[in-house]
């Protein structure tokens, strides 16, 4: 498996849980998955990869080499490029994007292409590769462009708004032939996209659920790649992401009082520390958390003005995140407007976003569009009932307490749509009304912490895809 962010070792979106968690999923149907990221600083030591199982002489630029290791349970396999990735700042850039990203992320997918190719020095070889988002999707040219290799690829897309774009000029330097730069290949709109490269060329496509797969095939989703994705229909599919159910279990979460679906008592201990923490001491109604990056994809433009309502009718609002600007400095201001019912923290917090989702009500979800998303499956998991746009993985994971759903007695939280402010101050209405009804919103929370929320069914699909992968390549070959 190839990723540019893994859990726990670097950490920034949902990617990295995922990386983090499918290795031992896999493990039960019989994979042996070895995953290779970058280097960046103190990697090397937290995995403790002292292995050398590849080098490099040169590698775009200078020596590398691939070092063995562990970390999370998971067998790890670091990129130790000095002069790619001994940087200071995150994953990515410090705070902008670095320049040389594209050669960086080149690299990487270069490394998985040789290893996948020659095998480690142990003589361990992948039979698949498994390669995620932009970063990783220049593995299946790599390989195609390399001398011929029995090796399959599966491109997996987080998120198709992060492209992977290059200027042309840099096809030489990524060590690509010229022939590869051309509009049913790398060609996007005068550059090269790594992603669409991986989109083209990779033996199956995978996205994070099966409404986002569909999504992708249209204009207001694709971000210009539809027509890409819809050609490859047929290789295309839709998986959704499962949590670590052992990180995120509120029986044994060490960052709250603990509490089960049967006794629900300790969420209530929770909520009023959480009150206390972020000074909350003038709610009446629900307690709405919002654990985000605060930018417009995350509808975070929407709070605003759409929680409103909420707020005035006794409803609380903690936020946790960091992102925009403008929308920072509009929390900012909401928070400052509603003392004692908004509370907002700047900033990236693991530990208190578990000790929100222990203490609050609700969690907020209203993104424009969302490949999967992992918040609305912690709300589930911790009985803090997930308010969601009805799109992409949000749309597959929660099941709208609509009458008829509550009548029949699936609904598991609230989805609205269209995905305006409109709709979601409607909507929150409604959440306020059945909070008001004890029962039911009990029977809300406990189905929702009932649901199967762990790697068990995607992990078998995998499988399945990988195997399908190899079986095509043998019955090519
Ligand atoms: P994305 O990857 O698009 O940002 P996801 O919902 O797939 O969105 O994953 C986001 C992950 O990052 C979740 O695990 C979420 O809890 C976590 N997260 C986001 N913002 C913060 C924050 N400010 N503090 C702590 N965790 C956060």
């Amino acid at each position: 498996m190839l990723t540019s962010e893994c859990v726990p070792l670097v950490k920034t979106g949902g990617l990295a849980d995922v990386a983090g968690a499918l290795p031992a999923a896999l493990a039960e149907h019989g994979w042996d998955m070895l995953t290779l990221l970058p280097a960046y600083p103190s990697l090397v030591e937290k995995a403790a990869a002292t292995k050398v199982v590849f080098t490099f002489k040169d590698l775009m630029g200078g020596p590398a080499r691939v070092l063995m290791g562990k970390a999370g349970g998971n067998d790890i396999l670091l990129l130790e490029a000095p002069h790619l990735y001994d940087r200071k700042g995150g994953p990515y850039g410090d705070p902008t994007d670095y320049p040389d990203n594209p050669v960086r992320f080149a690299a990487l997918s270069f490394a998985a292409a040789e290893i996948a190719r020659k095998g480690l020095t142990d003589g361990w070889t992948p039979e698949v590769v498994h390669a995620h988002d932009w970063q990783a999707g220049l593995v299946p040219a790599y390989l195609k462009y390399g001398p011929p290799c029995q090796v399959g690829t599966v491109m997996t897309v987080h998120n198709i708004a992060f492209q992977g774009l290059t200027p042309a000029a840099m096809l030489g330097t990524l060590g690509l032939p010229l022939s590869a730069y051309t509009a049913d290949l790398l060609e996007y709109w005068g550059q090269i996209s790594t992603l669409k490269a991986g989109l083209v060329l990779a033996d199956a496509i995978t996205t994070v659920s099966p409404t986002y797969a569909a999504e992708l095939m249209r204009g207001e989703f694709g971000m210009g790649l539809e027509g890409v994705v819809a050609a490859k229909a047929d290789r295309l599919s839709g998986v959704l992401n499962g949590i670590d159910t052992d990180v995120w279990n509120p029986e044994t979460d060490p960052e709250i009082t603990p509490y089960s679906a049967k006794a629900l008592k300790g969420k209530a201990q929770n909520r009023k520390a959480l009150m206390a923490e972020f000074g909350l001491s003038k709610i009446k109604g629900p307690l709405a958390i919002i654990v985000s990056r605060l930018t417009s994809q995350k509808g975070m433009d929407l709070i605003a003005d759409a929680a409103g309502d909420f707020i005035a009718a006794g409803g609380g609002l903690a936020i946790l995140g960091s992102g925009d600007p403008v929308i920072e400095d509009s929390m900012r201001i909401l928070a400052r407007n509603h003392a004692g019912k908004v509370g907002l923290r700047i900033g990236y917090d693991e530990a208190l976003s578990h000790r929100m989702f222990g203490g609050a009500d609700i969690v907020l979800v209203p993104s424009r569009f969302e490949p999967c998303g992992l918040t609305q499956l912690y709300g589930l998991r911790y009985g803090t009932v997930p308010v969601v746009a009805a799109t992409g993985g949000l749309a597959d994971s929660v099941i709208d307490a609509n009458v008829m759903a509550l009548n029949a007695g699936v609904a598991t939280g609230f989805q609205f749509h269209p995905i305006d402010g409109m709709a979601f101050r409607h909507c929150l209405r409604n959440v306020a009304s059945l909070f008001a009804d004890k029962p039911n919103w009990t029977r809300l929370q406990k189905r929702g912490m009932a649901q199967e929320l762990g790697w068990s069914a995607s992990s078998a699909t995998y499988a399945t895809l990988y195997e399908s992968v190899i079986r095509e390549f043998s019955s090519t070959a």
